[in-house]
């Protein structure tokens, strides 16, 4: 057994818990050389998964909407609010015409700020594996945005293809150099270098061994969320009531009910597997840089422009 000092040195050696736990995240100009783990557990997937996570004020919460049969409340929302604010902009494109007023150009921003700020809560697509960290003995969760994936996922492929190679092989692994640059969403660049060649990812062989029975487990770690938990998690994020909807009566829920009929969604496209590979279209890194704030909620905009129309008329 470990004495007390022999472990203390170990703790404030350990990784874990310092960034994210177990997580990897390649930050600005910060290589991150990796190998890349093979933990598929399920039948037909290969080495990651696929995931959407939606970030309410930095809450995280995956979004099923890509999966067969799954549906999402956070997407409903957001189709939702997007539906009542083009209603809001045909309003304004009237008002606007019988109006100069400074109030005009102030619904004008809130417009474009509440477009903004339902962009940022649209799920943002990654791909997620174990990966081991060059120097470091335990697994960690690499959530890979599509630019960093896509080469290690080729390079895998071909490999396969071509050569009859497995370079997730832990004894004959091909590393990869991450490397992340670029300031902020539209300019962020990964580049992704494989080593020369493949080598152990661990020297010692029972080391392998024992990393690889304690691997994170994905399935478990990305888990959808019941409905519930969705709900909760948005009511949350809008300050715990329901945003009503412009001119109902307590009906906030309708449409999300509407949607839901026959177990099938009709509020949101659903990504067929096959497709899971296509870029993401929206938000790849800007939950992690931008400070999310609260939205410029549809409502607000709203009582705005009702009260603009009431000034008008007199
Ligand atoms: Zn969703």
């Amino acid at each position: 057994m470990l004495t007390i000092e022999e472990l203390k040195a170990r703790v404030s050696k350990s990784k874990v818990g310092a960034s994210g736990g177990s997580f990897l995240k390649v930050e600005k100009n910060k290589p991150q050389t990796v190998y890349v783990l093979d933990g598929c557990y399920q039948p037909d997937e290969l080495f990651y998964k696929f995931i959407a996570t939606h970030f309410l004020n930095k809450k995280r919460i995956l979004c099923g909407a890509h999966e067969e049969g799954k549906t999402c409340y956070i997407c409903e929302q957001i189709t939702v609010q997007r539906e009542e604010l083009a209603k809001i902009q045909n309003d304004y494109e009237e008002i606007k015409r019988n109006s100069d007023d400074d109030e005009v150009e102030k619904i004008r921003e809130q417009i474009k700020s509440t477009e903004v700020t339902l962009d940022k809560l649209e799920a943002q697509r990654k791909y997620a594996f174990n990966v081991l960290v060059k120097g470091e003995e335990t697994a960690r969760i690499y959530e890979a945005p599509w630019l960093a994936f896509k080469p290690i996922h080729d390079t895998f492929r071909s490999a396969i293809e071509e050569w009859g190679v497995n370079i997730l092989d832990p004894s004959a692994s091909t590393a990869f150099t991450v490397t992340r640059t670029g300031d902020d969403f539209q300019s962020t660049k990964y580049s992704v270098a494989p080593a020369p060649r493949p080598t152990a990812i661990l020297e010692d062989k029972a080391k392998i061994e024992e990393l690889l029975k304690k691997l994170p487990d994905l399935d478990d770690k990305y888990k959808l969320p019941e409905l519930a938990d969705q709900v909760a998690a948005w009511n949350t994020y809008n300050g715990t009531t329901p945003p009503p909807i412009k001119g109902d009566n307590g009906s906030a829920n309708k449409p999300s009910s509407m949607s839901r009929i026959g177990g099938k969604a009709v509020t949101q496209t659903v990504i067929p597997k096959e497709e899971a590979l296509t870029p993401p279209t929206l938000g790849e890194e800007h939950a992690e840089q931008e400070t999310s704030r609260k939205p410029e909620s549809v409502t607000k905009v709203a009582s705005l422009l009702a009260r603009l129309k009431e000034t008008n008329k007199k």
